[in-house]
């Protein structure tokens, strides 16, 4: 088979030789005639398998998540992305693993029971809120870069009582400046926002991250290498390099030389992969609603769960 067309063997063979050695042209006329074809071939409404009472994408094993991506054995989840496994009772989370009552964490988890509004909390955390960085403690409030503690406030230890007495209080007065129940404010974060995959995500441009009060990475000119196999990236000029095993790779499959740089080509593949959003869709077949990661404005045929499997068996 060649682009879905039956072919002798002979036919078949003389098709492939053709093709090479590919071309930049040659590559641009197949991908579009390979997402000609793809157009006419029903989608699966989101990337879920084995899953109960589930939607978002690429999620394996779960039950009842909602709006999760990249999630796979989970269960009782909302608003979570990439949570590889058994992890149950989160909400808000980026990045855990093996938790429960997660609460608005990031990279966070591991072991751990009952962490809010947390970052890198994790080995068997008990009951954190408001930490950053710590490892294997019980009851901090406030903490950052403590291992193995119990009953700290902003790094000081006090005693079971006084830590019970004053965590109420201290959330009492967050409540008042609208504070609590919240991620730490975007000013804390230590990285520029195009530093981080938000910018692949949601991409914004530099007026907009100032405005929001984001801190943004300007890059500094470029020192222009002189050098005889230095490249110039078609798309955003930028000079790049090749390494000799790339080029014997390109050679070895007989394909030309990239013409982006590499961050532009991670670019077009990553722009290949729907987002991390639902939109209300009617399946093309059966016209039962769906909660899908193509927009309803895109033009692929997109199927339910049902009329998917029933297509494919
Ligand atoms: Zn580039
Ligand atoms: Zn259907």
């Amino acid at each position: 088979m060649f682009i879905n067309e039956q072919l002798s063997k002979e036919e078949y063979t003389a098709r492939i030789k053709e093709i090479y050695p590919l071309t930049d042209e040659k590559i641009k006329e197949y991908e579009a005639r390979a997402y000609k074809l793809s157009l006419k071939i029903p989608r699966k409404y989101s990337q879920i398998s084995k899953c109960e009472g589930c939607s978002g994408d690429f999620l394996t094993n779960c039950r009842d998540c909602l709006e999760c991506y990249d999630c796979y054995e989970d269960e009782h989840y909302k608003y979570v992305w990439n949570a590889p496994k058994n992890n149950k009772f989160c909400y808000d989370c980026t990045g855990i693993n093996t938790g429960e009552l997660i609460l608005e964490c990031v990279a966070s988890a591991v072991g751990s029971y009952n962490v809010g509004y947390g970052v890198l909390c994790w080995m068997n955390d008990f009951n954190l809120r408001y930490c950053y960085y710590c490892i294997g403690s019980k009851n901090l409030f406030g903490c950052a870069g403590i291992k193995r503690a119990e009953y700290a406030i902003l790094n000081k230890k006090y005693s079971k009582e006084e830590y019970e007495k004053m965590v109420p209080r201290i959330i009492e007065h967050m409540k008042k400046t609208g504070e609590w129940g919240e991620f730490f404010p975007i000013k804390h974060s230590p990285y520029p926002y195009n530093d981080t995959i938000a910018q692949e995500y949601f991409p914004i441009t530099s007026a907009e991250a100032l405005t929001k009060g984001y801190k943004w990475h300007e890059e500094t000119p470029q020192e222009l290498d002189k050098s005889a196999d230095a490249k110039i990236c078609a798309e955003c000029n930028k000079q790049y390099k090749f390494i000799p095993q790339e080029l014997s790779f390109y050679k070895t499959l007989g394909l030309p030389e990239p013409k982006f740089c590499y961050n532009c080509r991670y670019q077009h593949r990553f722009l290949r992969k729907n987002p991390k959003q639902l939109w209300e869709r009617d399946c093309a077949k059966c016209e039962a609603k769906i909660l899908t990661t193509y927009s309803p404005e895109r033009p692929e045929i997109v199927y339910c769960d049902k009329c998917y499997t029933k297509m494919l068996y």
